[in-house]
């Protein structure tokens, strides 16, 4: 009913044991948060080993489970190293594209319709360039306005989170798998079995659970991993053994906004998240890190809990944890919303819901970017069921019948 079998993009469940993953599934147990084999079917509440888009040690991307068998196919030219710079318009109707690559600008003319998927921040940027926008902030650039569509770039949503880590004892984590000797083992495991650290995804388990107890759905879910990093370093892991959640907000309020601030494609577009500018975003996420920290207390972690790192025992009034955020939260990765699906008498609506952009003939919209709101989950595969449908509406297929729940 959830899930198939036999599609092109293969999950698996994490094939790794260790006894830091099990000790957190554990604690999180303690504290009365169930454990869910299958947080994808049909109940996400609980605490589980994630799943993950890898088979047999690699990565299934959407490039090997879509595009390579298509290009198989022959009947696709894909020129790769190009960025589109421009779309091209005759009378509201989407005609062409421009684009560099290798120093040099080339035209292509489109003989049905162009889609654009560039992703959240992209696709926004080339509907700016191209004078599809706020006409106020066009002009402020002197582009020529195609078409006055205010909502593209606004509605940035994502996953803000803040880590909270420990250092643990009695054992090993990946930290030192993940350098010297230990990390040559750990190749040669991969490359005589696709097995070991080189074959697993960065967080091994989730949480899905809720800020307040007298909520009936859940609004939070933390991600864990054996590993942790330095807060003095950038995206290097700690010299001592460690695990860290990250924990956040399944819908997030706050909304940020991407703006181009210049007229070449080269500058990269103003990024504005707006993280925990709403009053409940905030509280929610300290709901959520309070409920991180109490699982790398609980009983069932305590033969390996040996301090916390971050944010370390002196952070425990709401205003200590306010200020933690301030300087600690960062991206969880899950940018959507930037060219929202609304109807046209919406002012933040760009696309559709067949996906074409408001006003303009012969131009859609395929990916994260059409998402009205942030799910409540990871990206990935909501942002692949969007391709999906959006592939069945471009061939003009009928809809498959509902399906009672
Ligand atoms: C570090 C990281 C970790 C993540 N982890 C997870 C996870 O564990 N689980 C999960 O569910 N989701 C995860 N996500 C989120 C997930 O990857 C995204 O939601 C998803 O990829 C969005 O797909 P998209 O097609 O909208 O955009 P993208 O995947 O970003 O694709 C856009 C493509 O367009 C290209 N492009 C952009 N502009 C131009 C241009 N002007 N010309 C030509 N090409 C252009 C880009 O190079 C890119 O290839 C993660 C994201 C990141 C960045």
């Amino acid at each position: 009913m959830f899930r198939g079998g036999n599609g092109p993009l293969q999950v698996t469940e994490l094939d790794w044991q260790h006894p830091l993953t099990d000790a957190f599934i554990q604690s999180a147990r303690e504290l009365g948060i169930p454990a869910n084999t299958d947080y994808n079917g049909a109940n996400q509440a609980g605490v589980s080993a994630a799943q993950r888009s890898i088979y047999r040690g690699r990565r299934c991307s959407p490039a090997h489970a879509y595009l390579h068998p298509a290009l198989t196919a022959g009947n696709i030219d894909l020129r790769v190293n190009a960025l589109a710079t421009k779309i091209l318009f005759d009378n509201g109707r989407a005609k062409g594209l421009c684009y560099h690559r290798g120093g040099r600008q080339f035209k292509v003319e489109a003989t049905r319709e162009i889609i654009l998927c560039g992703g959240v921040f992209n696709t926004p940027q080339l509907l700016q360039l191209s004078g599809v926008g706020s006409s106020e902030s066009l002009n402020d650039l002197a582009i020529p306005v195609v078409h006055h569509l205010p909502g593209v770039g606004q509605n940035l949503r994502d996953h803000c989170y803040i880590p909270v880590s420990a250092r643990v004892r009695n054992i090993k984590s990946l930290n030192e798998r993940s350098r010297g000797i230990p990390l040559c083992m750990e190749v040669l495991k991969y490359v005589f079995g696709r097995r070991g650290l080189l074959a697993l995804q960065p967080s091994l388990c989730y949480v899905s659970w809720k800020s307040r107890p007298d909520l009936t759905d859940n609004d939070i879910q933390i991600a864990y991993a054996p590993a942790s990093y330095d807060a003095n370093r950038d995206m290097q892991l700690n010299d001592y053994p460690g695990v860290t959640c990250a924990p956040w907000q399944h819908v997030p309020k706050s909304k940020g906004v991407v703006q181009i601030c210049s007229r070449d494609a080269l500058d990269p577009p103003r990024i504005q998240p707006n993280y925990l500018q709403e009053p409940t975003d905030r509280e929610v996420l300290l709901a959520a890190a309070r409920l991180s920290r109490d699982i790398l207390s609980a009983r069932a972690f305590s033969d390996f809990f040996e301090s916390e790192d971050q944010p370390g025992r002196d952070v425990n009034t709401d205003d200590e944890w306010y200020d933690y955020m301030r300087q600690s939260v960062g991206t969880g990765y899950h940018p959507v919303g930037t060219c929202r699906m609304a109807p046209v008498s919406d002012p933040t609506a760009v696309v559709d819901s067949e996906l074409k952009v408001h006003g303009i003939q012969a131009l859609r919209v395929v990916d994260a970017s059409v998402m009205p709101n942030i799910p409540s989950g990871n990206t990935h595969a909501s942002t692949l069921m969007i391709a999906e449908k959006g592939s069945d509406m471009i061939l003009g297929k009928s809809p498959l019948p509902a399906t009672e729940l």
